[in-house]
């Protein structure tokens, strides 16, 4: 299955955007000629709702789960951090695929249950609302198509429990588009930001520890019950994530500060930047230093 959240140009997509409501034609079920062909050379982007499911599924952490079942991809140079499922060691096929189908069907990615649907979610950068589309993904291998069975995407959709997947993924996709749409106005995130997006979205279980940590407790101004509800909760601390992640990118002021916390890191941030500030101004004397040196010594 070669589909990811926004499709590249030389993907099997057919270039036409449509609505909920275009009809499809198509149908998969065991016993069709291509059964597996889709799962036999993946490239599947997860979300961060797909992590929490798998890793529930599977029983192991998020940590160990992205260690053991993803690899890291970047949506933009520099920019914001994504996670792909990873195929079998040294093959392309999906290590869920099963003789009998998919081996966590209940809870298979998004893109696997979108397929041979493409979500298109799009941003103006004069609106703030997020629209999505939808393109038919076609490939040669896929007889699904052939099929006689026609149903809206909207039924597809529900079908395939789609309603859920992109609620809990909603928030996610609006940070991811809203760093694409902004451009360099925003810039490029800070080490410390990426790190943080990579950890709040797709590291629940290190999230949950940083949220319960001493040191949030001190910084941010959390009514004890609703922490210790968000620390109880997978689905709630992922939504509050993504609130997280709009305060710490994009300066959307949801979780209050402590005053005199919000005092002692803002001092701590400007301290910093001196230091970062003066070694900069340092290297370039010396470098400046050098060259003078070396304009000299090619003099003589
Ligand atoms: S998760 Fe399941 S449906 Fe998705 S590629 Fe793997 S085997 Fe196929
Ligand atoms: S019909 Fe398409 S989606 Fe279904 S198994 Fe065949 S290739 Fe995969």
């Amino acid at each position: 299955m070669s589909q990811s959240d926004i499709p590249f140009a030389e993907s099997p997509v057919v270039p036409n955007m449509v609505g909920a409501e275009h009809v499809i034609q198509f149908s998969c079920h065991k016993g069709i000629a291509c059964w597996n062909a889709c799962c036999s050379n993946i490239d599947i982007s997860l979300t961060p709702y797909d992590i929490l499911r798998l890793r529930t599924r599977l029983g192991i952490g998020s940590t160990q789960f992205l260690k053991d079942y993803t690899v890291p991809h970047e949506f933009e140079k520099d920019g914001i951090a994504g996670v792909k499922l990873r195929p079998v060691e040294g093959g392309t096929a999906c290590r869920f695929m099963r003789p009998e189908g998919c081996g966590v069907y209940q809870d298979r990615p998004t893109a696997c249950r979108y397929y041979p649907v493409a979500l298109l979610s799009m941003r103006r950068q004069d609106e703030y609302v997020d629209r999505d589309a939808y393109a038919i993904v076609k490939e040669d291998h896929c007889q699904g198509h052939q099929v006689a069975r026609s149903l809206s995407i909207a039924d597809y959709r529900r079908e395939q429990g789609l309603d859920e997947y992109d609620e809990l993924a909603r928030g996610w996709r609006q940070l991811v588009l809203k760093k694409k749409s902004s451009g360099p106005t925003i810039g490029k995130p800070s080490l410390r930001s990426r790190q943080l997006f990579f950890m709040a979205c797709y590291d629940i279980d290190r999230f949950r520890e940083f949220v319960g940590a001493d040191s949030f407790g001190q910084l941010f101004d959390l009514p004890a019950d609703e922490r210790a509800a968000l620390l109880a909760d997978d689905v709630a601390l992922l939504q509050f994530a993504y609130r997280f992640l709009r305060q710490v990118l994009f300066g959307e002021e949801s979780i209050a500060l402590h005053a005199e916390a919000a005092q002692q890191r803002l001092a701590k941030v400007q301290a910093q930047r001196l230091i970062e500030e003066r070694e900069a101004a340092k290297k370039r004397a010396l470098e400046a230093e050098q060259d003078l040196t070396n304009d000299g010594e090619s003099l003589t």
